[in-house]
């Protein structure tokens, strides 16, 4: 993970798990500076910030590779062996910033190992040649930590007594000839995860982390802002913000040099709301005109289209008098850019709330959407490329909407979605806004038919990365814009 640094905290809270009841969510808030900050000051910042990037860097390179994979998840052993090191010290960086930047940089190893971790489980779901025995054993493997190390390490450390008969268990599993079988499938977990390993490293200078000894929110001239520790004794800085919050928790703190700026992210964790009378289950089409079409037949986000038709038309007037086949770079353009924006992102969240409140789901399913649609901004303006970035951020409050109220949310293959028959299953045809079926004479609204499809695909486990592969991005951004 390169700059790994720069992750925002909400990317702490782990993983793409589905939510379960009484578990929380890391939503992240955040701060900003008022006014511009000294020169003096941000110098000092930019200190502190270069100390942390180097205490991670260290942490990286001592405890990402596969010697300290128990470690990591112990922490207290790595704490007392950095104390040892006298690092701290070495760089002269304050301990509310060093042990914070500490535990960062863990959190990161910690989020690589997961990914290694769900990689391999994945390759291991996709790959015909293992048996159910055979993904038993690894799935086992990758999820006890001691297992792993041993297996990794070539060592055989002994297992705690219910780890070693679940082991025993899963191997006795596999049968005759067991422990060659052991032999391959260890040489495959250990293959799949070099593979995937590396070595995480920072440039990013500009972000780091503070524990909450370091700080204090206070007036300072009747300003309300934060007082921040230096690493000079005693000697704090004051920075003025422009709202009145306080938090008593870990900060991330982003500089910004250039306008002299600092913005704090502070996570915080709130529960998962549950919904009793939630229990719908609803396949969903995404529009660049409707913003959403259900299965049930309801369209949320009507003006979606036209909103941003008018965000459109506004770049290329104003591109127009510049004469340029550029944006230009006025301050009333960027302030009425801003506006428009925050009205449509407005009007985005207001609407996803309307569709979760009517529909009440327990499950969405979705077409994926095409992670990089391989088109370039060719003619600039508000083109293709910049509403597919609008249907990201609509993805992306879904998703967190759905996380965040208890509701499942399952993407599902998209290829072909929109010309299938949701009533037979055989291919159809378009013919402006109606899906028709020759077949079996099945007449529907082409999204609320994409929609139905969605649901269908769903319920019957074509999800993603289960039993399709991912079709080719191009691909599948051209097929949506068919839809
Ligand atoms: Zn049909």
């Amino acid at each position: 993970m390169k700059n790994a640094g720069a992750e925002t905290a909400s990317q702490y809270s782990g993983g793409d798990e589905l939510p379960q009841d009484g578990r929380k969510i890391c939503k992240a808030v955040h701060q900003y500076s008022k006014g511009k900050i000294s020169s003096e000051d941000m110098d000092v910042l930019m200190d502190i910030g270069h100390g942390c990037m180097v205490v991670k860097n260290y942490i990286y390179q001592k405890y990402g590779g596969i010697k300290s994979l128990s470690k990591v998840y112990s922490g207290y052993e790595i704490d007392s062996e950095v104390r040892a090191a006298r690092f701290r010290e070495k760089i002269g960086l304050p301990s509310v910033y060093f042990s914070a930047s500490v535990s960062r940089a863990l959190a990161d190893i910690k989020i690589m190992w997961a990914q290694v971790r769900n990689g391999i489980n994945d390759a291991v779901s996709r790959n015909e040649r293992f048996s159910p025995e055979d993904r038993h054993y690894i799935r086992f493997v990758l999820k006890t930590d001691i297992c792993y190390w041993n297996i990794l390490n070539e060592k055989a450390a002994p297992l705690p007594e219910k780890i070693q008969s679940g082991y025993e268990k899963v191997i006795a599993e596999l049968g005759d000839g067991s422990r060659e079988r052991v032999k391959n499938l260890n040489r495959y977990i250990c293959r799949q995860t070099r593979k995937r390993l590396h070595r995480q490293h920072t440039d990013n200078e500009l972000y780091f982390t503070i524990k909450k000894q370091g700080y204090r929110y206070g007036e300072l001239d009747g300003t309300h802002g934060i007082f921040l520790a230096t690493k000079i004794n005693r000697k704090r800085i004051f920075i003025p913000l422009t709202d009145q919050n306080t938090y008593d928790r870990m900060l991330d703190i982003k500089l910004n040099p250039q306008n002299r700026t600092i913005e704090i992210i502070v996570s915080l964790f709130i529960n998962i709301r549950r919904h009793e009378d939630y229990t719908n289950e609803v396949g969903i089409s995404l529009g660049l005109w409707n913003m959403i079409t259900t299965s049930t037949g309801n369209v949320y986000g009507s003006e979606f289209g036209r909103m941003q038709n008018e965000i459109s038309d506004y770049i290329l007037k104003e591109m127009r008098q510049n004469g340029k086949m550029k944006a230009c770079d006025t301050k009333k353009y960027a302030a009425d850019r801003a506006k428009m924006d925050a009205a449509l992102k407005n009007y985005i969240n207001r609407e996803i709330n309307r569709m979760l409140e009517s529909e009440k789901p327990k499950a969405i399913y979705m077409a994926k959407l095409p992670r990089n649609p391989g088109m370039s901004m060719k003619g600039t303006g508000d083109t293709y490329f910049l509403k597919l970035w609008r249907k990201g951020f609509v993805t992306e409050r879904l998703q967190w909407k759905c996380r965040k109220n208890g509701i499942q949310i399952t993407e599902v293959i998209g290829k072909d979605i929109g010309i299938e028959c949701s009533a037979c299953g055989k291919k159809g045809h378009i013919e402006g806004e109606r899906f028709q079926c020759q077949v079996c004479g099945f007449e529907e609204n082409k999204k609320i038919n994409s929609a139905k499809n969605a649901m269908i695909r769903g319920k019957t486990g074509k999800q993603l990365n289960k039993k399709f592969p991912q079709t080719k991005n191009e691909k599948a951004a051209k097929e949506m814009a068919e839809q």
